[in-house]
């Protein structure tokens, strides 16, 4: 039985920086992956990450814009934090050895990114969360006392009789054996949900396990609600185009050839928050406006081709590769599509949650940084400063805590469950049948603009679909690489993730960042300037709500 002080489940750049701040505190840390670590999701991250490093500018004005670029909802203590500790944390990896770019003069440069006001974008070419990620996972290796699990599939998580954190169970995906992990904390770093929506930027492994996993014990969610709609997305695959590529100067227009951000955001123009942008080009789209693909154009042909070459060479190759359009020569139609998880497993600074042992840190959780809407470059920084607290806490918790024993029966459980899957005969739909229909749904009705009755809609077929997924099978019945067993899991959480989407849509009864309520197209200070907080409670996910905090600015009307 390998059994750990700090268990981390997940090895993207929140689970490794958390592990990393593990190990420097004397704790035998254990990181377990379903996917080799450098195939997690941040590896995605294109554009960069946010720090107010120039001395021309501050953490008041990051923490501002944050905050403004949140819709209110993020709680200002814990923006303060992250803004104030972005610097430290930028050259913390600049040191281990990534390569940011660098001006003319050979200081660290930056690009301008949305809702920002000031140029505060630190990146490596487009590729800013491979380079992050590689240097990082060399820095694990360095350290013998980190034991990784990789492509080990956790399934779930342990209690002792009062409730405390005892463990995992995890699925060896080689070879389908089942082990029983013992820990004393453990830390969830599995990443968001994009997967329950389709299309979506998100690697085919963001199924929000860690999400459903943590609320199926009890944990509370928060403001799950708040999902993020990329304004520069490929129609069809959900590929993505980054906002570095308005950073550096590319513009939107519509099939009438108007710029028409023009009219929603003058003085922010294309560099609005992601929120205001995505709102805009669905309108002009919705309103006829748009392409016959049900799409704008984004013109990168603005940027000089030397800068694209320089600075945005992978989206010459998404464009080319995924469009058959040469980005340097001609537009590209895009679209507003899902991307991030703003909402999730509520924690404090330390990335504590209210169940002893268990933490969350990086897209999984919800601090909350990102209140409504996320800022570009924010998430990098929030999966690696609350990585790096989590850590940290979670080793000094140890410390002087007892080694639980969790109970084989659990084991044998989870065992049994997984089997049966296998076993059984098929009679319904297969599993992708079933996600194909929950991420359609979730895009019709649970995307950019939402009302009531769409909404009503999408539960009920949610709730269908749960129904259904009791009764599919996998045609693998093998127990190696068994990748239709875990992905009938995986839609298991994805389903859980979707009913609480729905559900915070419906109970937010106001328009704030990411949601925009048709029916309620005001943001409602007086009744909603609050987080929801979504727990279980038998079958039906028990509503309460929590303060936000504010300490030095107040909600002020959001124009761009
Ligand atoms: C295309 C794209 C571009 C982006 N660009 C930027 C950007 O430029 N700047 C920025 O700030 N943000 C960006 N983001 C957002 C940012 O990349 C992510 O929010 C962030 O990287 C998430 O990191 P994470 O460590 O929380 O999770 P992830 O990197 O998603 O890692 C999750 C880990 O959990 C593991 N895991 C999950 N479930 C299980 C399970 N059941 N058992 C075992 N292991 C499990 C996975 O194997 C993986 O290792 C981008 C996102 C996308 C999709």
């Amino acid at each position: 039985m390998p059994q750990h002080d700090v268990l981390v489940i997940g090895a993207g750049l929140a689970g490794m920086r958390a592990a990393l701040a593990a190990a420097e505190e004397g704790a035998s840390v254990g990181v377990i992956s379903k996917v080799h670590p450098v195939r997690s999701h941040s590896n995605a991250a294109q554009g960069g990450i946010n720090a107010a490093l120039n001395p021309e500018d501050s953490w008041e004005s990051h923490a501002f814009d944050t905050i403004k670029g949140s819709d209110y909802l993020g709680d200002q203590d814990a923006i303060e934090i992250m803004c104030r500790e972005a610097p430290q944390e930028l050259l913390h990896l600049e040191h281990l050895g990534v390569t940011f770019h660098r001006n003319e003069e050979g200081k660290l440069g930056t690009r301008a990114f949305g809702g920002a006001s000031a140029a505060r974008t630190y990146y490596v070419a487009d590729i800013t969360g491979q380079a992050i990620l590689h240097v990082l996972y060399e820095q694990l290796m360095k350290h013998s006392e980190v034991f990784r699990y990789e492509e080990w599939f956790t399934t779930a998580l342990l209690q002792q009789d009062d409730g405390a954190m005892a463990g995992v169970v995890g699925r060896n995906i080689r070879d389908g054996s089942m082990e029983l992990f013992p820990a004393k904390t453990v830390i969830l770093a599995s990443g968001g949900n994009g997967q329950v929506y389709n299309p979506t930027t998100n690697a085919l492994v963001c199924t929000g396990d860690g999400i459903a996993l943590a609320y199926r014990i009890g944990a509370p969610l928060m403001d799950m609600e708040m999902v993020q709609y990329h304004p520069t997305t490929l129609a069809g695959n959900g590929l993505l185009i980054t906002e570095g590529a308005r950073g550096e100067g590319a513009h939107l227009y519509n099939a009438e050839g108007e710029r028409f951000m023009e009219k929603y955001a003058p003085n922010k123009m294309e560099l609005a928050s992601r929120d205001v942008v995505s709102r805009a080009e669905q309108t002009e789209i919705n309103e006829g406006r748009g392409f016959p693909d049900g799409t704008v154009s984004l013109d990168i042909t603005k940027v000089p081709r030397k800068r694209i070459h320089e600075a945005l060479r992978e989206i010459i190759n998404v464009g080319r590769d995924f469009a058959g359009v040469d980005i340097t020569r001609e537009p590209i139609h895009i679209k507003p599509g899902n991307h991030y998880t703003m909402g999730g497993v509520k924690t404090d600074f330390e990335g504590r949650t209210p169940i002893a042992g268990l933490y969350a840190a990086g897209e999984v959780a919800c601090v909350s940084v990102h209140g409504g809407n996320r800022l570009g470059a924010n998430s990098l920084l929030d999966t690696l400063i609350f990585g790096r607290r989590a850590g940290q806490d979670a080793a000094r918790y140890a410390s002087d805590t007892g080694m639980p024993k969790p109970s084989y029966a659990s084991l044998s459980a989870e065992q049994g469950a997984i089997e049966a899957i296998i076993r059984r005969e098929r009679t319904g739909r297969r599993v992708s049948e079933i996600k194909a229909e929950l991420g359609a749904t979730m895009d019709k009705y649970a995307a950019v603009f939402r009302e009531e009755d769409g909404l009503r809609t999408a539960l009920e077929i949610v709730k269908r679909l749960q129904q259904e997924a009791t009764t599919t099978a996998t045609d693998d019945k093998g127990s190696v690489f068994n990748q239709d067993a875990l992905g009938a899991l995986e839609l298991g959480y994805m389903l859980d993730n979707a009913e609480l989407i729905v559900m915070g849509a419906l109970e937010r009864k106001e328009s704030r960042g990411a949601q925009f309520r048709t029916d309620y197209p005001a943001r409602d200070d007086e009744h909603w300037l609050k987080h929801i907080n979504l727990s279980v409670n038998g079958e039906i996910p028990e509503v309460s709500y929590s303060d936000v905090t504010i300490t030095q600015w107040q909600p002020e009307a959001r124009t761009y």
